[in-house]
Parts: structure tokens; C-alpha cells; sequence
């Protein structure tokens, strides 16, 4: 039977207090019960004060958030749990001031810090997949133009090159890679990174993409030179997709710098490959929460 995602008044009623919290962390950290991760020891004392479980087979002191995204919080985990439900919940994202709110955390340091770990971790998780079979492939710009050159050459805009995998005709996955600048290098590195070692490529007739023609494995299907006008009919869904980015981060976080913009992509994309396990949602991120390196606002800021 389909699992069903939690409705509001369920995930409150689930996740209301901290030691729900910490309960369900550890059986997704730990589903067959403690296991020390020096001896792998099945049994410990649990400290209530210092949150710490010895090892009642070698004195192992093992933290239940230790190399986690919430390894010393100050925030109540309840907080650090709605904010993973709510990002992963709304078709869209949300933005970090609409959280704060909600949430009433003090300070918007906190919670931009707190969204970028969680987007950390979900990066993290993405980069582990790759697209296979049919594959639309271009590469576009964000943030406001400079002037002078327009277009491939552009300065001042920050540069991704996208793929989406479109079986039938339909989206399914997509991977998204910022790059200091669109070249085949780059480019090769994202097929290299993100797509299976077989398939079908297709792309608008630009130069940078001819490499493709002799890559092992891969077909190459391109339009002719000079039609890039052409481009949208013929690889719709990476246009739509590019669209739809580029409106949820103008919309919903108002843009970003180019800085923190391949976290945010990560996210747009965690979500839209998921799409279809609404349910599932909550625990996967959660999941990817817990094995994430963490990153700190010092690391953000720098
Ligand atoms: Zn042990």
C-alpha cells in the first residue's frame, strides 16, 4: 500500500518533543539497536545528562548527533525537524525568513546557517546519483548581466550547466553543476561526475558540445550550428527546467550569490527528483542529515 506523508497535526502530534526527536534519530542512525562505532558493541548506558552512550563493551563515549548536521546545536531538534519537514513539504522550498518566523528562532544568522547545513547534506546525497538512457543537456546563467558581452562569453553571472534525463518524453531526474565558466571542460566534467557511462545526449549546436561526438559510450544528437532559436522545441523539458529554477530562487530566496548557489540548485533538484516520494521525504532528508559533513556559518561566511 502507498505510505501516506504525514498531515500537519500527525508530524506535531509525532515530533512534538525532543525526546521524540532524539528517539527517531536513533533508529534511523542506529535500526538494529546501539552498535558502538569503535567495537561495534550492542549494548550501552545511556547518560540522560550529557546525552552520550557508553559503550558498555569498551568505554566508547558515542554522541547520537556526533558527525551529524545537528552535532552541536543550540536550536531544540523539534525546530531543526520542522524545518526539514517544511523545506522538503512545499512544492517550491521556503524561505529562510518565513522559518525564522514560524519557528521563532531569534536570530536570522541561525537559520540561514541551519538552511545551508541542511542543503549541504541534501548535496551531499545528490552528487551520488546519475542520469542514464535519454538526456537533454544545456547550460544557462543566473544573477543580473554586466555589460558588455552577452550570452556564453557574459561576465558577471554565474554559470550552470544542466542535464535532465527524459525517458518517454517526460522529465525524471535532472543534475545541475555551477562552473567558473561554460567550456567543454566543464562540461565534460559534469558527464564525467553525473551521467551513466551510456546514452543519448542532446544539446543546441554549440561548439562547446562537439566533444560529445567522440565521448565512448555516449550518442551525441545535435541541432545545427547557429540554430539556438530552435533549442526550446527541441529539448523542451531542460528549457522548463532551467525556468523553473531560475523562478524559485528569484521568488523564493529573492537570489542568491553565486557563492551559496550550487546549495540552493542542489535543493531545487533534491526535491524535483523526489517528487514522486512525497512520503518518503521527511526520512530521506533526515537520513542525509545524519551523514552529511557538517558546515559551519565560518565556512559560509568565508
Ligand atoms: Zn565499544
Amino acid at each position: 500500500m502507498q505510505q501516506k506523508a504525514l498531515s500537519l497535526m500527525q508530524f506535531q502530534k509525532k515530533f512534538g518533543t525532543e525526546k521524540a526527536c532524539q528517539k527517531h534519530l536513533f533508529h534511523l542512525r542506529w535500526p538494529e539497536g546501539f552498535r558502538c562505532p569503535r567495537c561495534q558493541h550492542g549494548e550501552a548506558y545511556f547518560h540522560c545528562t550529557r546525552h552520550l552512550y557508553h559503550c558498555k563493551g569498551c568505554g566508547y563515549q558515542a554522541s547520537l548527533t556526533a558527525g551529524t548536521v545537528f552535532h552541536k546545536t543550540r536550536t531544540p531538534l523539534t525546530k531543526w525537524f520542522w524545518m526539514i519537514w517544511l523545506m522538503g513539504r512545499q512544492k517550491s522550498g521556503i524561505s529562510m525568513l518565513s522559518l525564522q518566523r514560524m519557528l521563532e528562532i531569534k536570530s536570522y544568522k541561525t537559520v540561514w546557517t541551519m538552511g545551508h547545513k541542511i542543503r549541504q547534506a541534501l548535496a551531499e546525497r545528490e552528487a551520488n546519483y546519475k542520469l542514464a538512457g535519454l538526456i537533454e543537456m544545456d547550460d544557462t546563467y543566473f544573477g543580473a548581466p554586466k555589460p558588455g558581452k552577452r550570452g556564453r562569453g557574459a561576465a558577471g553571472k554565474a554559470k550552470v550547466v544542466m542535464a535532465v534525463e527524459t525517458p518517454a518524453d517526460k522529465p525524471r531526474f535532472a543534475a545541475m553543476q555551477m562552473v567558473p565558466r561554460v567550456g567543454s571542460a566543464e562540461i565534460h566534467s559534469l558527464v564525467g561526475e553525473r551521467l551513466a557511462t551510456e546514452g543519448v545526449i542532446k544539446t543546441d549546436g554549440w561548439q562547446g558540445y562537439s566533444f560529445l561526438d567522440t565521448a565512448p559510450g555516449l550518442r551525441h544528437e545535435w541541432l545545427v550550428p547557429g540554430s539556438g532559436k530552435e533549442a526550446p522545441k527541441v529539448l523542451p523539458w531542460v528549457h522548463t527546467l532551467i525556468a523553473n529554477v531560475k523562478g524559485n530562487i528569484l521568488g523564493i530566496h529573492h537570489g542568491v550569490s553565486p557563492k551559496h548557489l550550487p546549495r540552493y540548485l542542489a535543493e531545487f533538484c533534491y526535491r524535483f527528483n523526489r517528487r514522486f516520494w512525497e512520503p518518503q521525504m521527511f526520512n530521506r532528508m533526515l537520513h542525509a542529515c545524519l551523514n552529511a559533513t557538517t558546515i559551519t556559518f565560518l565556512e559560509l561566511r568565508t
